[in-house]
């Protein structure tokens, strides 16, 4: 590369090179989606297509970037965990940040139609920004995804009631006022005397959001198309299959130990789950390979 006399600049970019050794959580967040969502008539107060939309961008951010071994998402949010040692783009925070946001926006973007059954209309387009954060330890990224989950219990324990109190006639600034100081249990108590629902009975993805993870798969292998040798897009697919076939009795130990490029054979896989108390840490030890 020819030295210019203006290349002196480039000595003024600061980068920044995220701690070794510590866990990266990358979180990005909608830019002004209280705006956003009343734009595009989202259900109130969870509009379930739009956090299936999420929650598949996220997927293909983890497909994407193998160093990110889970993944937490609720509302207009999701974090994503690097492992401790993961050298993605030497560790740059601006790089990491980036690159999984865009490719999560665009993603969003792409599927906005499909999931919300109309189109992106510009100029409200779905903005997302990013910030990388570093965790030196294991019980960290657990408390950090707690205090996500939780951040997603009060919200949504909240929107619950003030949006039953709206449909059932009640003005906003009402709805408000009848919340103001109240606590989780007065919260449930009213959900169930004034507007006949039991916050239990909630759908799982409202009141826990979407946590990420990988697994080996597990689907059932089609033999029959093994046969079918015609076809070049057959002959792919089958390929494709054929490896699962090669995985498919291995425990998560073996997992563990093929080379990187064939743990891509994992296959990640959304849940709807507590993931404060210790179960879904016990029962995942072996797929959460943090
Ligand atoms: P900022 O740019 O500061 O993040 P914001 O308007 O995005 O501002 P947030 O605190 O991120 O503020 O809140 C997200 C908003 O989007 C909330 O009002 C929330 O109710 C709404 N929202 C997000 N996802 C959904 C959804 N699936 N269904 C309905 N509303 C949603
Ligand atoms: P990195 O991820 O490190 O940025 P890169 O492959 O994107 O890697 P750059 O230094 O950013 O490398 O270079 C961008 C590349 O894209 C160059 O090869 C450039 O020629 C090519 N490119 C960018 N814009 C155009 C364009 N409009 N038409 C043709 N080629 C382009
Ligand atoms: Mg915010
Ligand atoms: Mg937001
Ligand atoms: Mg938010
Ligand atoms: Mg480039
Ligand atoms: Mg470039």
């Amino acid at each position: 590369m020819a030295n210019s006399k203006y290349e002196y600049v480039k000595q003024f970019e600061q980068m920044q090179n995220l701690l070794p050794n510590t866990y990266i959580v990358v979180r990005i967040d909608g830019k002004g989606f209280h705006k956003f969502t009343k734009f595009y008539e989202f259900e109130k107060p969870n509009d379930e297509q739009a956090l299936k939309l999420m929650s598949f961008s996220a997927c293909v951010v983890m497909e994407t970037f193998s160093d990110i071994q889970i993944a937490y998402g609720q509302s207009d949010e999701f974090s994503f965990v690097l492992s401790k040692d993961s050298e993605l783009y030497n560790r740059r925070s601006d790089k990491i940040a980036t690159c999984i946001c865009s490719t999560f926006t665009s993603v969003y973007a792409l599927n906005f139609e499909k999931f919300m059954k109309k189109p992106l209309q510009f100029p409200c387009i779905p903005i997302f920004d990013a910030r990388c954060v570093c965790y030196p330890d294991l019980q960290n990224i657990r408390d950090y995804m707690s205090w996500r989950q939780v951040d997603c219990h009060i919200n949504n324990l909240y929107n619950t009631c003030f949006w039953g109190l709206v449909q059932k006639g009640m003005n906003k600034q009402e709805a408000e006022k009848t919340l103001s100081g109240t606590n989780a249990g007065d919260k449930n108590e009213l959900l169930f005397t004034r507007l006949g629902k039991n916050y239990n009975n909630e759908p799982e993805i409202f009141k826990k959001g979407t946590t990420i993870i990988r697994q080996p798969m597990k689907e059932k292998v089609n033999l029959k198309v093994e046969l079918d040798v015609d076809n070049k897009e057959q002959q792919k697919l089958n390929k494709k299959q054929k490896k699962k076939l090669k995985y498919k009795d291995l425990n998560q130990q073996e997992l563990n130990q093929l080379p990187n490029q064939q743990k891509e054979d994992l296959q990640v896989q959304e849940f709807n789950v507590d993931i404060i108390k210790d179960n879904f840490w016990i029962e995942n030890k072996d797929y959460i390979l943090l």
